[in-house]
């Protein structure tokens, strides 16, 4: 181990002025801890911030959703305003890490978690997000698991997060507190591909603390669900995903939110299977062609080339499953 300062804040501005300064957030640790026990992270400050009040879930005006940031997974998976609102959240949480972790990881800390990359976790392994400049031992390495969307010649890990794809589907926002006062950032714009610097994950600055999550209302009525597929049935991340909501009016989609899980850098929005759905009347057919688009401009690495088919079927299912057609 190595040695580094632990502070407890009861308060965000503390919070932040402590971020500032160079700490690190911790509250549930789940991520963190395990990183700082393969020395894969060296903090030399934490900021423990579990006691801050951002516990709340609420409605929000029109039929939205509002998560503080500390809710932990199970208890946003267990809530009935999010069961109401939003199954695929629910469903995204319930399919996550295990029971014990689900009541440790906060909402906040789910979607800045880091890559399951297995390189990424051996320090005696090349990587890119780990150490910049050193190369990527996935590339040419086991990367069954890995990503093919979004991908660079520096990594190609996966983003870890289920509930992140259901909010990359319903387009959510994530609200921030820093030294400059609070800031929204689009989920789109929240996770950063990786590009040349694969170690720069979040669009976060420096003290940023993130407060809350917050979905837009969309119309009802809205039905809407979470798959994963993976080689075992719990504990496993995804090989692919999708998160899918559907607002059908008068036999007729009128609203498409569609997104993958297991296969991009970042959770994979599909504006192209979205548009696809929109004025078209539920069908089995529809479901097929629409979910076709859904590995456009995969790049498949020696392990994993069954990836783009597996994506396409997963997406067609949960299609169907949401949508109601045989
Ligand atoms: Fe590191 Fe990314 Fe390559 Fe994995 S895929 S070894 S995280 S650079």
């Amino acid at each position: 181990m190595f040695p580094f300062s632990y502070t407890r804040v009861s308060d965000t501005r503390e919070a932040v002025d402590a971020g500032r300064r160079g700490g690190r957030y911790i509250a549930g640790g789940t991520t963190l801890v395990d990183l700082m026990r393969e020395t894969v992270e060296r903090p030399e400050s934490l900021v423990d911030i579990s006691g801050l009040p951002l516990r709340e879930v609420r409605a929000i005006e029109g039929g939205g959703l509002r998560i503080g940031a500390l809710v932990t997974m199970a208890e946003a998976a267990a809530h009935p305003t999010v069961r109401a609102l939003f199954p695929v959240i629910s469903q995204s949480l319930e399919l996550s890490a295990s029971a014990q972790l689900r009541n440790m990881a906060t909402i906040g800390g789910n979607i800045m978690q880091r890559t399951r990359c297995t390189y990424f976790r051996d320090v005696t392994a090349d990587c890119n997000k780990r150490e910049p400049g050193s190369g990527c031992a996935a590339r040419e390495g086991h990367n069954r698991a890995h990503a093919i969307l979004g991908t660079s010649d520096a990594c190609v890990a996966t983003h870890p997060s289920d509930v992140a794809v259901a909010f990359a589907a319903l387009e959510a926002t994530v609200h921030l507190l820093g030294p400059d006062g609070e800031r929204r950032l689009p989920f789109a714009g929240f996770l950063l591909r990786p590009g040349n610097t694969p170690n720069r994950e979040q669009a976060v600055r420096q003290g940023e603390l993130i407060t809350a999550i917050e979905i837009p209302a969309l119309p009802r009525p809205l039905k809407s669900g979470y798959l994963k597929v993976r080689d075992r049935q719990s504990y496993e991340f995804a090989l692919t995903s999708a998160a899918v909501a559907l607002h059908v009016r008068g036999g007729v989609i009128r609203e498409a939110k569609v997104a993958a899980g297991g296969v991009g850098t970042v959770p994979w929005k599909l504006p192209a299977v979205e548009r696809h759905l929109v004025g078209e009347r539920p069908s089995a057919a529809l479901w097929a062609a629409a979910a076709e688009r859904a590995a456009d401009g995969a790049r498949p690495l020696r392990h994993n080339r069954f990836k783009p088919e597996l994506l396409k079927r997963t997406v067609e299912r949960q299609l169907r499953v949401v949508g109601g057609t045989k």
